[in-house]
């Protein structure tokens, strides 16, 4: 198929959200062909999902512990039956619900009001928890606002010099490496990783901390820029406030001890602190290794501190990101699933956005409940005595997704009624006692907000299989038959659209003045887009941060050590990721054959010493246990690894769950878990074990 051919839409996966044309072919097959830019191995084989065997295409319903095909009429009205039911005995915050990153716009929409109008709940959380809730919460605290990236990402095709901090884009997003290519070539990229990464192979300079540590590394860098001579003191005096705090602890982690508890050389801390100085347009990017930890918001705080110290946010040709992951990690986070929020990023708590949403949606503002538990903590409290005791999930796979995973499934098991939307049946979707089929990004309209906060409009490209519904048509279903008006749940995106700019018009991200009709027309909207005439704004602090004063903060953060050190018991630091040929918990791509055939089963990447010192060689089958639980992998020896570290993809299921292993441990203010780093020992497969 030509790139001119097709209907245009967007790749189903990442945050990149890498433009496509896609094509009805005869029978059930489609073509899927790059719009303009390139396309990763992900996004090149995502029609095959759309005629997958796997495909759910009728409701199923829980009798006697099987799943059984149902109609969608009773299929909903067993739902509505149910959720009334214990809502009647238990109280409206008996029903949560959970959604996703992935989910369009319009449905993060349409979930966050049926949970507070329909369900009366204030229990409504998602997966982008797990994803970007800290450096979100960095954002918002030091420059007023969250948009991932505040500029937009062609801009680092100019680049001099590329800090990146936990990201390894080669892998998870390889279309976006091109906007890297000047600065590679020019020896400007410098990478933060514990492993060796594609990206980290590309660099000039890669920075290889034991996992938990870059705190302390982003003070050592700060150090070397201070102490080089590197300050920039004309912007910290114009546009920020509170360096005098952020460098009082910042000086007391000079190179040298910052080695000590990093591994990364004091040399290559001060060559890293030159080189950036050194750039005229110069960038530091931070990613999931650098938020998923108990002290993920200080530590995107350390790296925003080293990047204010350089002047570079907010200035032409220089900044501070933060790449999102999931496709709509960004819009996802704005629109009114996440506990704290209503839509257009503002917060539920106040008095002014309740008054305005309740106006939109009809209701009283009293009728609103008030935040809810997040994600994490909802589903620790699933089934307990003061939990919820039914669960709604959209676009979410917590089985393997979340953290201490088996727990999970516990939670799961002990609520009186699960009710999962999917496209497939999922590890979670298997546990519920009803499966609703759902359609899927070239079946669906809708906009998705890309990591630049650029919004998208997703084109139904072909019809869905019969039996399948929108998530925003099955949320309509579900309202009318718990009693709401049929017209306060439309089920046409453009018309749910519509409804959510007019509730986050004066919001912090501001949708009011994009339509349909101008994304149709091509043009590049990055919210806040405030009326029909605005251009929208793609570099926000250009002129002024969000802030009160207009300057951004620096926050004062320290490194306090891993939240679970090493010992004689579990003497190697467990760190988790992502693979190129998988997406999130791997529910589509597990269904892709030529997906699986690049990346099939679960394996732990180990330097060979350390498999060594456990008889351990390559493709060996192992254990690896931490203090939750134990998984089993396949050995993969690298010599690049550290000898301290082992790597383990969070894509697969069953007895290969990584997040078997990880640490719920939160973040005290962005509440997301300790992903990237547990203390685990590795041992061989013994007959029996
Ligand atoms: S980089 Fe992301 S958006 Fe682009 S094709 Fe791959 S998965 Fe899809």
């Amino acid at each position: 198929m030509s790139e001119s051919t097709g209907t245009p839409t967007h790749c189903p996966y990442c945050a990149l959200q890498c433009g496509m044309r896609v094509t009805a072919l005869p029978g059930d097959a489609v073509d899927v062909a790059a719009n303009g830019g390139g396309l990763c191995q992900k996004g090149w084989t995502s029609g095959t999902l759309l005629n997958s065997p796997a495909r759910l295409t009728t409701p199923l319903v829980r009798v006697d512990d099987e799943l059984v095909p149902a109609d969608w009429d009773y299929a909903l009205g067993l739902i509505a039956l149910q959720l009334s039911a214990i809502r009647f005995e238990h109280g409206a915050d008996a029903v949560a619900v959970f959604g996703g990153g992935g989910l369009t716009n319009e449905t993060c929409y349409a979930l966050g009001k049926f949970a507070r109008v329909a369900l009366g709940t204030s229990q409504i959380d998602y997966n982008g928890r797990f994803c970007m809730s800290s450096a979100a919460a960095a954002g918002i605290k030091a420059f007023g606002m969250d948009r991932g990236m505040p500029f937009p990402m062609t801009d680092l095709a100019e680049a001099d010099v590329v800090l990146l901090v936990g990201a390894n884009p080669a892998e998870t997003m390889p279309p976006f490496v091109r906007h890297l290519e000047r600065c590679i070539e020019n020896g400007g990229l410098i990478v933060v990783d514990p492993r060796r990464t594609p990206t980290a192979d590309a660099a000039a300079l890669h920075l290889q901390p034991a996992p938990g540590t870059d705190l302390a590394l982003a003070s050592g860098i700060l150090h070397a820029v201070v102490t080089g001579g590197h300050l920039t003191q004309a912007y910290i005096d114009e546009r920020t406030t509170g360096f005098a705090e952020a460098w009082r602890v910042a000086a007391t982690w000079w190179p040298e001890r910052v080695e000590q508890v990093t591994g990364v050389a004091a040399a290559d801390q001060r060559r890293a602190a030159q080189l950036l100085a050194g750039g005229d347009r110069a960038y530091v990017l931070t990613a999931r290794g650098t938020e998923q930890h108990a002290n993920g918001v200080d530590t995107v705080h350390a790296w925003i501190n080293l990047a204010l110290a350089l002047g570079l946010p907010g200035s032409m040709g220089s900044g501070y990101g933060c790449l999102t992951g999931q496709g709509n990690g960004q819009g996802g986070r704005e629109h009114g699933q996440k506990a704290d929020q209503l839509p257009g990023y503002r917060r539920i708590d106040d008095p002014v956005a309740r008054e305005q949403v309740a106006r939109v949606w009809g209701v009283h503002p009293a009728e609103l409940p008030g935040a809810g538990r997040s994600a994490c903590e909802l589903l620790d409290a699933l089934g307990t005595d003061d939990g919820p005791k039914a669960l709604l999930v959209f676009g979410s796979n917590v089985v393997v997704s979340a953290p201490r995973s088996n727990h999970i499934a516990d939670r799961l098991a002990a609520l009186d009624f699960l009710v999962v939307a999917d496209i497939v049946l999922s590890e979670t979707a298997a546990l519920a006692d009803v499966v609703l089929p759902v359609t899927q990004w070239a079946e669906e309209g809708g906009t998705m907000t890309n990591l630049e906060g650029r919004v998208l409009l997703r084109t139904k490209a072909i019809e869905p299989p019969g039996g399948v519904r929108s998530d925003v048509e099955v949320l309509a279903g579900l309202a009318v038959r718990l009693g709401q008006p049929a017209e306060r749940f439309p089920t046409a995106p453009e018309t749910v659209f519509t409804e959510l700019r007019a509730a986050s018009k004066g919001g912090v991200a501001d949708y009011s003045g994009i339509t349909y009709q101008r994304l149709r027309a091509g043009e590049a909207l990055y919210w806040p887009v405030p009326d029909e005439d605005h251009p929208g704004t793609p570099r926000p602090f250009l002129d002024r941060f969000n802030t009160s004063d207009g300057r951004a903060r620096f926050v004062p953060v320290a490194y306090q050590g891993q939240t679970e050190p090493v010992d004689a018991d579990y003497p190697l630091l467990c760190t988790t990721g992502r693979l190129l040929a998988h997406y999130q918990s791997g529910a589509q791509t597990r269904n892709i054959p030529e997906l699986m055939a690049v990346a099939p089963e679960m394996f732990v990447e180990v330097h060979p010493d350390t498999a060594a010192r456990a008889g351990l060689a390559d493709d060996d089958e192992a254990v690896l246990i931490s203090r939750r639980g134990q998984v089993c992998a396949k050995v993969r020896c690298l010599p690049s690894m550290r000898l301290d570290t082992v790597f383990l993809p969070f894509h697969f299921p069953g007895a290969g769950r990584a997040n078997l292993l990880t640490n719920p441990v939160l973040d005290p203010a962005s509440r997301m878990p300790e992903f990237k780093v547990c203390a685990v020992r590795l041992t061989k497969v013994e007959n029996g074990t």
